[in-house]
């Protein structure tokens, strides 16, 4: 059996026990591989040619649980919508091991939609063929828009039917992360006062994610600034490329700093701060322009698992001193955000150096100008960069009007002047604008098309089409031309997004 292809160590298994509960995927009728990932295979040192084929079907499909791995299902809590779920946990999914990568990292595989675990509660545990590839394309999008993401895989068909609202067809995905640690697994064991537990995952965490902080003092704070940290770059990208999550829970918000759990999320087309897609969003609470303010909120309840661990015994006064330190931490968010936000603005402006405090105000009235005439984000951006090589044509088109732009286009154009001098020309400036201004995302029309051609008609043709489009985000060749162009308003109007259950 070749399944020695992968290379597991499994510190999940061996130093969190208590933390889940060993289980075995379900079988399946014909597991038949829809999906496989060569290039993540090769970064997995996994051997493509036993993998791309029956016996890698056999194994995404969870029929096959290949050597060395030890399928256990994870505990863990959450915050959703903003209420407390103590019990969730790996209700249809399996972290199967980990495995060694190239770079000699662990790395957690995954699988989701394997059956049912002790922590289903109602669900049946199975996953189907659309969310899943929707997971593989955004996944992928993010990955190379070099957004930090876990990612597909694999994604095996299972040749039996999962009902919903009607019978669609079934589908495991297996999904690479850097861990599956979430805010809402330190809720789990906090929720139940288990403090040991709580030391024993932070830890594990440190160990994982910021070895060098294991053996210092103040670990536990620093660990959490860290994540808060990460969080904060990593939102401020999503801002950047207008993704909007769509269930920003704190189950799933991970430690390592990885965007996960694909569902109902999307990218924004016309800008608009107030856009919302998932059909289960009703308040707004994961509005795009939200996603900061809530990915501190999560930070919170983070910190609020963590301050037995950073109070210096359990006096009043280290309690009182361990909650002025989180605080500390949760107060600087916002900034950590906001400086990260503006660097990705500046080179998405086609600036590096030059006063923040004028740079702000010119990426705000910028989008502000995007928002007014309700201009599609990625393109407008983009346009700027053909505006920035001497085109302006493209970028005014976008607008009802063509003078529209005008008074912010001599505002822009002054601070390039002032910046570019003599160092650069017009088409390297514009070159270099186009390496952080993404011609292709995966826009909402193309999403559902290539889902509803694969789960209806089992084509998978528009799939693997969309997918080499979106991996070459910044290419605008004439392969390209038709992954780049917006749908019309009225598609984007009543667009909604449904979790992947
Ligand atoms: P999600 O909305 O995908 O982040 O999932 C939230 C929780 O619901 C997690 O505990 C999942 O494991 C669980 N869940 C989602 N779908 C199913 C399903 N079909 N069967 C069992 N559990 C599920
Ligand atoms: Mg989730």
């Amino acid at each position: 059996m070749s399944a020695s292809t992968f290379r597991f160590d499994n510190t999940y298994a061996r130093d969190l026990q208590g933390f889940y509960a060993p289980w075995e995927p379900a079988s399946v009728p014909s597991p038949s591989l829809l999906f496989f990932n060569q290039e993540l295979a090769l970064e997995l040192g996994l051997d493509s040619e036993v993998l791309d084929g029956p016996e890698g079907a056999a194994i995404f499909a969870g029929n096959q649980v290949p050597e060395g791995a030890e399928p256990l299902a994870q505990a863990y809590a959450g915050h959703q919508f903003g209420g407390f779920s103590p019990q969730l946990g790996d209700g249809r999914a399996l972290l199967l091991g980990e495995v060694i990568d190239r770079l000699g990292q662990h790395r957690d595989l995954m699988l989701k939609g394997s059956g049912r675990t002790p922590f289903s509660r109602g669900g049946d545990g199975k996953a189907t063929v659309g969310p899943m590839l929707r997971e593989v394309l955004i996944g992928e999008a993010m990955h190379a828009l070099g957004i930090p993401t876990t990612r597909a895989l694999a994604v095996a068909g299972t040749g039996e039917p999962v009902y919903r609202q009607q019978p669609l067809p079934g589908a495991v995905l297996t999904r690479v992360a850097a861990s599956h640690l979430r805010v809402g697994t330190f809720e789990f064991f906090a929720a139940r006062k288990d403090t040991n537990r709580v030391r024993q995952l932070a830890d594990y965490a440190l160990a994982r994610h910021d070895p060098d902080l294991v053996e210092t003092t103040d670990q536990y704070l620093t660990l959490l600034r860290h994540v808060a940290q990460r969080q904060a770059a990593l939102i401020a990208q999503w801002m950047n490329v207008g993704f909007i999550h769509g269930v920003m829970n704190t189950d799933n918000m991970t430690i390592s700093g990885e965007t996960i759990d694909y569902g109902p999320c999307a990218f924004m087309e016309a800008y608009d701060p107030e856009a919302v897609f998932s059909s289960i969003d009703h308040g707004g609470r994961y509005a795009y322009g939200n996603q900061p303010l809530i990915a501190r909120w999560n930070i919170a309840r983070l910190a609020e698992t963590l301050l037995p661990l950073i109070a210096k015994g359990e006096s009043e006064y280290a309690v009182a001193k361990a909650v002025d330190q989180a605080t500390e931490v949760i107060d600087a968010f916002p900034e950590w955000y906001a400086a990260a936000l503006l660097r990705g603005q500046k080179e998405k402006l086609g600036l590096q150096s030059g006063d923040d405090k004028l740079d702000r105000a010119l990426a705000a009235d910028w989008l502000t100008l995007l928002h007014e005439h309700a201009v599609d984000f990625t393109l407008g951006w983009r346009r700027l960069a053909d505006a920035a090589g001497g085109d302006e044509m493209p970028l005014r088109s976008l607008f009802p009007h063509l003078q529209a732009p005008d008074a912010w286009l001599a505002r822009w154009r002054s601070r390039v002047e002032s910046e570019r001098g003599h160092a650069l020309g017009e088409s390297e400036w514009a070159e270099r604008m186009r390496r952080v201004n993404p011609a292709v995302i995966p826009r909402n029309h193309r999403v559902e098309e290539a889902l509803s051609a694969a789960s209806e008609r089992e084509d998978l043709a528009p799939f693997r089409r969309l997918l080499n489009a979106i991996r070459r985000p910044y290419d605008e060749t004439q392969d390209q031309a038709e992954y780049t162009e917006p749908a019309g308003a009225e598609v984007t109007a009543c667009y909604r997004t449904f979790c992947g259950t």
